[in-house]
């Protein structure tokens, strides 16, 4: 990919994790399902290819100014080797191949090795008018739930709030709710104190990959009345 390119990519993607996320992503200390949704964002958006590659460079001169001798050869060796296999593959695999993959650009690695089939061809379950979800196998945390999304054009999800956190990458199409407009590339982070009410735009089908930490609350007239009918 050229500078040219990058930049290019880089000017598209506006809503980035946050440098603490992007520090817990480096140093290995996200979960499986988080640190997909961050590696693939990574993919993306070249800005935070950038910072993680930094953050994993303090990480290693942190390493390198402990004292050998407080550590055994083995141990030293074995925190070298979960670094290289933790951070610098993910990131390293999803920026070659979202670039290798020729036209289909849509689903980047490392997302597509958990998907094995085009967005279109997922085992799509409908859930709300104009929303389909596919959960995912991610990790063995319970309290972590992944999944794709696929919003019709136009279509309104109900307002809600989150009891955890959520991570809503944008992979095709574009929403918008209260904090702005989200498209390809772009991570939404929403917690407990944010009330929102996306809606995809309506020019075409909007899909995400969204990891939430928690159940997730509908607030709205709609949302409480549906509520309990829903198994978030
Ligand atoms: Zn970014």
């Amino acid at each position: 990919m050229s500078a040219e390119d990058e930049n290019r990519l880089g000017e598209m993607v506006h809503h980035h994790p946050d440098d603490l996320l992007l520090m817990d992503y480096a140093s290995g200390a996200l979960g499986e399902a988080e640190s997909l949704v961050i590696a693939t964002h990574a993919a993306l958006c070249p800005l935070c290819r950038r910072k993680i590659a930094e953050y994993e460079a303090v990480g290693g001169a942190a390493l390198g100014e402990l004292d050998a001798a407080e550590m055994a050869d083995d141990a030293l060796a074995g925190v070298m080797a979960r670094l290289d296999q933790s951070l610098e593959k993910p990131v390293e695999q999803a920026v070659a191949s979202a670039h290798a993959d020729g036209g289909d650009m849509t689903v980047p690695q490392p997302l597509r090795g958990y998907l094995n089939a085009a967005l279109e061809d997922l085992p799509w379950t409908n859930v709300l008018r104009g929303l389909d979800e596919v959960t995912l196998q991610v990790g063995s945390n319970d309290m972590v739930r992944t999944k794709m999304m696929r919003i019709q054009p136009g279509a309104a999800m109900p307002q809600h709030t989150h009891e955890g956190a959520e991570l809503t990458l944008v992979l095709k199409g574009a929403f918008a709710d209260e904090r702005g407009h989200f498209q390809r590339g772009d991570l939404a982070f929403t917690d407990s104190d944010v009330e929102h009410k996306p809606i995809a735009d309506d020019h075409e089908v909007c899909y995400c990959l969204a990891v939430t930490t928690a159940p997730l609350r509908l607030t709205g007239p709609i949302g409480r009345l549906i509520n309990p009918f829903i198994r978030y």
